[in-house]
């Protein structure tokens, strides 16, 4: 099974094809709601930015179904056009895309150097979106059984397999009430395992999810093994109740990992500050800038508290100006 949604994206994607002479005004990495808000407000300045395009184009968004809290949109947005729209206008204003994965990274010098494979990207300022990924559980068969064996993080891409079936959703926050929902559409139930007896999800979507007559909570409960791996294909999730020890299989085809997700910060950490989770601590005083100048973080590989698409859509916004008044006071 694949991410049907992802492969949806009109990308056009160019080769790296950088001199290493050439320096860039703005290096934005990745294509998220960060990253994009960032493109637009950098090419309406005409910084002619140059925006690096990691392995899921549009980022999380793209994997996500109907988004009913982004301003400006009564009825909702689904999330993939929502990204496609926000390439669309980053493009328009001269933004270019480029595919690469950075790989590390010189912030000591000036121009900042971004590696990728056998290239190096040099910019004078350099605005950072990589976004986060799914979190996994590391029980036994997770790693085998993922991707087309039943064990996934996407919902939207994949519900479909599973018609009629009973799948386990595991987590409890909005993005599993959120899945848990979707996926009513097409099992025939949905068990919602989590380790405590409430979800921490928002209240509207608790509500929905927990009087669901096709979702089931498994509350108090936490999974041990995916159960499936000498057929090649999930035939259970075992679960055990943290109150009485006890552990039970739910006789499900499918699981859909959704407890949190770990910023991409790996191939930038030796050069900015990053918590113990991971995550760009910005400098005192701001959100985005960081302690090297010209430097900037933006959406969820920053920010760990509020994680919505219109906050890592603001921040974006921030990092854009402030990379051009960077520009603007150190001849840019
Ligand atoms: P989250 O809020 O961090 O929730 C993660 C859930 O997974 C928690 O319930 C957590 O349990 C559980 N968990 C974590 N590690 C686990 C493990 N190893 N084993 C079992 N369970 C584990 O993450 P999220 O749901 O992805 O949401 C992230 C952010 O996006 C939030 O701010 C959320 O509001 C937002 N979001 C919003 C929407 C929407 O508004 N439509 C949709 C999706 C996400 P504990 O509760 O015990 O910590």
């Amino acid at each position: 099974m694949v991410a049907l949604d992802a492969l949806r994206i009109s990308v056009s994607y160019q080769p790296l094809i950088m001199s290493n002479s050439s320096v860039e005004n703005v290096v934005i990495v990745g294509t998220g709601c960060a990253g994009l808000t960032a493109a637009v407000y950098a090419a309406r300045a005409n910084l002619n930015p140059l925006v690096i395009e990691g392995p899921l184009p549009g980022g999380q968004l793209t994997t996500t179904s109907e988004v009913e809290n982004f301003p400006g949109f009564p009825e909702g947005v689904d999330g993939f056009q929502l990204m496609d729209n926000l390439r669309k206008q980053a493009a328009k204003f001269g933004t270019r895309f480029e595919q690469a994965l950075v790989q590390s990274v010189d912030f000591a010098s000036m121009p900042r150097k971004l590696v990728c494979g056998d290239r190096t990207v040099l910019a004078k300022t350099v605005i950072i979106a990589t976004g986060a990924s799914p979190r996994m559980t590391g029980i036994p068969g997770e790693k085998e059984l993922y991707g087309g064996k039943g064990v996934t993080t996407c919902a939207t891409c994949d519900g479909a397999f599973y018609r009629k079936m009973e799948v386990a959703v595991i987590g409890g926050g909005d993005s599993a009430a959120e899945e848990a929902l979707f996926l009513t559409r097409f099992a025939s139930k949905v068990y919602l395992v989590h380790r405590r007896d409430a979800l921490r999800a928002s209240k509207i979507m608790s509500d929905r999810a927990t009087t669901h007559p096709k979702i089931q909570p498994v509350w108090d409960s936490v999974p041990v093994e995916a159960v499936g791996v000498a057929e090649g294909a999930v035939s259970g999730l075992r679960v055990r109740s943290l109150k009485t020890g006890a552990e039970s299989v739910l006789p499900v085809r499918g699981i859909f990992v959704a407890i949190g997700h770990v910023p991409n910060s790996a191939a930038f950490s030796s050069a900015l500050d990053v918590d113990a989770n991971g995550y760009f601590v910005p400098a005192p005083g701001s959100q985005v800038r960081t302690k090297v100048p010209g430097v900037y973080v933006a959406g969820d590989c920053a920010d760990h508290v509020y994680r919505q698409a219109i906050t890592a859509a603001g921040m974006g916004c921030q990092a854009a100006i402030d990379a051009e008044r960077w520009l603007a006071e150190h001849g840019g």
